[in-house]
């Protein structure tokens, strides 16, 4: 087949790159048609095995280990990095996005663009406990100086800018909220994780109890589906306007968790208890620490994929999600995001600008 484009996708069973490796590989994407590798270190996963791409089972920590597989590579046009190390470290996080770069740079003589996905974490600061960090005022826009603290997005930025001008590539950064999409390989799928909890719930009869402060019951919280950053990404090596730029994404609407406390009980048949007044928040990560007997039980009952409780839900991630005191000032009090207006012909995306007076905001 004769390709127009040709696509690495490092983090491609991740929560977006595997969004992006199915959006990509539809006849009617732009630029297309694509031809697709894809890196993960992991086998690739049974889930995974009709999408038509090309898997490369990679640690791109290791530097020689990535130089040797991918420098055979010389027909990459775009580069999609949606991965991270699993851990905030900064060093380890730029190894990784540095060993890409130099491996497919000089191998890739049609190499165009690079689109690197970090988040809103550009805006509030960093997860590792005790980072108190004053966030940006919300609505998150684009433009803000970095905040004062280390933060391994500032450091794959300054790689991003300073390789693809050093080679007349363009760029894209996508800033995406709150992910909500499929992968069971994900660090942080908030569905999944969520999906699991109600389950063994529902296994040890018990009912779908929300474990996260008031704050979080009550706010606004703003996500983005994994399709819709997969096409922001593509949407970005296409249109002309949006090269060179960082970018924000989400939804555009908001819901509280409360909503979805109702949706969740109702999917799995459970009796639902919200929020009780006047209790603090309990970790779901302590909650269901030593649940993976019971998860290993379930997989077995139900004769599903095995998976280990840790693979498939990170409740230190709901964790956050829920203690929304904090972030409640920032992330979660509004749905954030400013794009520029743009509707993309002969395809149905569409960025809308969210220009609503912050005093409208009832959070
Ligand atoms: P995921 O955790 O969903 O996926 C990570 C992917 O990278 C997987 O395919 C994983 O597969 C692969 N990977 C991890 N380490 C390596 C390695 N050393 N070598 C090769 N492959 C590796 O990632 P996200 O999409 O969640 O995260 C990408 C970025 O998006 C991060 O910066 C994150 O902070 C940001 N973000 C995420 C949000 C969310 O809700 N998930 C929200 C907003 C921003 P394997 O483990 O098999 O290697």
């Amino acid at each position: 087949q004769n390709y127009k484009s040709v696509a690495l996708i490092v983090g491609v069973t991740g929560i977006v790159g595997s969004s992006l490796a199915q959006v990509l590989t539809l006849p009617d994407t732009p630029n297309g048609p694509w031809k697709v590798y894809g890196v993960a270190r992991r086998p690739r996963p049974s889930w995974f095995a009709k999408t038509p791409l090309q898997y490369i089972q990679l640690d791109v920590s290791n530097t020689q280990e990535t130089i040797s597989k991918l420098s055979l590579l010389t027909d990459i046009t775009h580069v999609f990095y949606v991965s991270w190390i699993g851990s905030e470290d900064c060093e380890l996080n730029a190894v990784m996005f540095k060993n890409i770069l130099d491996s497919v740079i000089p191998n890739s003589p049609n190499l165009q663009h690079i689109s690197l996905q970090t988040g809103s974490k550009h805006y509030f600061g960093i997860f590792e406990e005790g980072s108190q960090i004053k966030p940006h005022e919300s609505p998150f826009v684009e433009d803000v100086p970095r905040l004062p603290v280390q933060n391994f997005y500032h450091d794959l930025e300054d790689i991003l800018y300073e390789e693809t001008s050093k080679h007349g590539l363009t760029w894209s950064v996508h800033r995406p909220a709150l992910v909500f999409g499929f992968s069971p390989c994900s660090m942080m799928n908030i569905v999944s994780t969520l999906s699991v909890y109600a389950v063994i719930c529902k296994h040890e009869n018990k009912p779908l109890v929300y474990p996260g402060s008031k704050g979080s019951w009550n706010c606004y919280v703003d996500c983005v589906d994994a399709d819709l950053i997969a096409e922001h990404h593509i949407w970005a090596t296409v249109d002309p306007k949006a090269k060179n730029q960082v970018l924000n994404c989400t939804n555009g609407d908001v819901f509280k968790w409360k909503h979805i406390w109702k949706a969740l009980a109702e999917e799995f048949g459970l009796e639902m208890i919200g929020y009780i007044e006047g209790k603090e928040q309990e970790s779901m990560a302590e909650l269901m620490k030593d649940k993976d007997s019971v998860w290993y039980e379930i997989v077995k009952k139900h004769n599903l994929v095995p998976t280990k409780l840790k693979e498939i839900a990170a409740f230190w991630f709901a964790d956050i999600a829920f203690s929304a005191v904090d972030l409640g000032h920032s992330l979660l009090r509004w749905t954030g995001s400013c794009y520029g207006d743009f509707e993309h012909p002969g395809t149905d995306l569409c960025f809308r600008h969210d220009d609503k007076d912050e005093s409208q905001n009832p959070a």
